[in-house]
């Protein structure tokens, strides 16, 4: 038995390390769509580091499609077949973040259906090229319009179905088979996975299959496992939840994707969550980033985002029998160019300040002042008072050569001349106070933070031995605000 860190709370029952582990994948298969589901639930050990409570994951991205919604497309095609409306070289129409269209598209490779599906914009590149791949179709719809909209994806899905002879729109939010495909796949394996040990499982919802699916399960065999949603700061979900559906308020965006809505979906059922947890777009990508890089799990920003909420979750439990379940919904490789590329998560403003260089900062600056406007000992104070206004700068650092001997302030150098105008004509040495801290450019900005203070207006950056630019207290602030 493995202990969780930090207490004395128990954990499941573990099997030996790789080698001796259970025998899988014994027997053949007869096609890969009887590889999807079980998934295993993997330990998280490095980022629960403190917390008693033991967090697992189940691993979603183990399906042969790489997500969770492997589990939804063929339950939904199969229920078409049964009703007639899908017949051989028919069509599955879907609006779809991306991975219930990979679902959708290797149940319709194997059975012989074409498949077009809409996706909105802000979806990664890699989803599109993923589903082409598969050979489906792509029609991308801009991600600003409400779900109402005739150019919103959903929309867009219904019309392509309604206009397509032999077309069945998939129509996951609201297509039963969604949440009937977890109830008896996603939830058994998890009550069996930890020997009706679960006590909290937590989820998002985009379409609200797993979660509803799961919870229905669970609640069944035991009705005092805690049901908890995770919600992108922006999505209505959390907010619907906690008002009782009194409350509709209007959505904002958000970078996460396959999680949140701005409308509730007919698979989702409200009802049986007991509490709802809102994270943040950072929140998210820094757990995501943090899940593959401690613990070998490369997951998405969706994982990321719910297993944020799952440890605070265990975070709160006092309970040594507590056994906290997540869901790490899809693989990583989907996000290659948004949360796991450091350009994309700069320019959002979503990386750690600790991660971001002083030399990075700089770059972003831009605008139209140099990177270092200086002042040297020799000039006069009314050069400089000039100088400062025609850049539009507060503060200056004197510059001898290479090296910073002192620093002057609009704010100090007008009020000395407004006392006595002969300062205008004497030169910056006579007048200049210390010189900034000189930091070199990979410093990381919430260290230069703390050298910003009351007598520290700005700070230079140096790099390869010279001083590249100046970072203030406001460009500093600008930064931390935006993040
Ligand atoms: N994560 C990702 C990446 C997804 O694509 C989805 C499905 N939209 C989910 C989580 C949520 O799953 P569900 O639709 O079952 O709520």
């Amino acid at each position: 038995m493995r202990c969780a860190e930090g207490g004395a709370a128990r954990d499941l029952q573990l099997p030996p390390a790789m080698s001796d582990q259970h025998p899988r994948h014994q027997k053949p298969y007869a096609n890969v769509l009887d590889t999807i589901a079980w998934t295993p639930l993997i330990r998280l050990n490095a980022v629960t580091a403190g917390i008693r409570t033991p967090v697992y994951g189940k691993a979603e991205f183990f399906n042969p499609g790489g997500s969770v919604k492997d589990r939804i497309g063929l339950p939904m095609i199969e229920r078409f077949e049964r009703e007639g409306k899908l017949k051989p070289g028919g069509t599955v129409v879907e609006g779809t973040s991306g991975n219930t269209g990979v679902g959708l598209a290797l149940a319709a490779a194997l059975k012989g259906y074409k498949c077009i599906f809409t996706m909105p914009d802000k979806m990664s590149q890699e989803k599109v090229r993923l589903l082409k791949a598969f050979g489906a179709e792509v029609i991308i719809t801009p991600t600003a319009v409400p779900p109402e909209h005739p150019d919103s994806y959903t929309s867009m899905a219904k019309r392509i179905a309604k206009e397509t002879p032999g077309a069945v729109l998939a129509d996951q939010f609201y297509n039963q088979a969604n949440p009937e495909a977890h109830e008896a796949t996603t939830g058994p394996e998890l009550w069996e996975q930890t020997e009706g040990k679960i006590t909290h499982f937590v989820a998002g919802a985009g379409t609200g299959g797993t979660i509803t699916g799961v919870a229905r399960y669970l609640k069944k065999k035991n009705p005092k496992i805690q049901i908890v949603g995770a919600d992108p700061v922006g999505s209505i979900l959390a907010e619907v939840w906690r008002s009782g559906g009194k409350n509709m308020p209007q959505g904002a965006p958000y970078k996460v994707e396959g999680i949140g809505q701005d409308k509730v979906p007919g698979t989702l059922d409200l009802s049986l969550l007991d509490d709802y947890i809102t994270v943040s777009d950072r929140d998210a990508f820094t757990m995501a980033r943090r899940l593959t890089r401690e613990e070998g799990l490369f997951v998405g920003g969706s994982a990321g985002l719910i297993a944020h909420a799952a440890l605070s979750v265990a975070r709160r439990i006092n309970d040594p029998d507590a056994c906290v379940v997540t869901v790490l919904c899809d693989t990583g490789e989907r996000y290659l160019s948004k949360l796991f590329n450091d350009e994309w998560m700069r320019e959002n403003q979503l990386l750690d300040a600790e991660k971001v260089s002083l030399g990075q900062l700089l770059e972003t600056k831009g605008g139209d002042i140099p990177a270092l406007v200086s002042a040297t000992p020799g000039q006069s104070v009314r050069q400089v008072l000039g100088l400062m206004s025609l850049h539009g700068v507060s503060q200056l650092p004197v510059m001898d050569g290479a090296a910073c001997v002192g620093s002057v302030s609009e704010a100090t150098l007008s009020v000395r001349s407004l006392e006595d105008t002969k300062v205008l004509e004497r030169t910056v040495s006579d007048v200049m106070d210390a010189p900034f801290p000189v930091v070199d450019a990979d410093t990381a900005v919430d260290n230069a933070v703390k050298m910003l203070g009351r007598n520290n207006p700005a700070v230079l950056v140096r790099a390869h031995g010279t001083v590249q630019g100046i970072l203030t207290r406001s460009d500093l602030l600008q930064f931390l605000m935006a993040r």
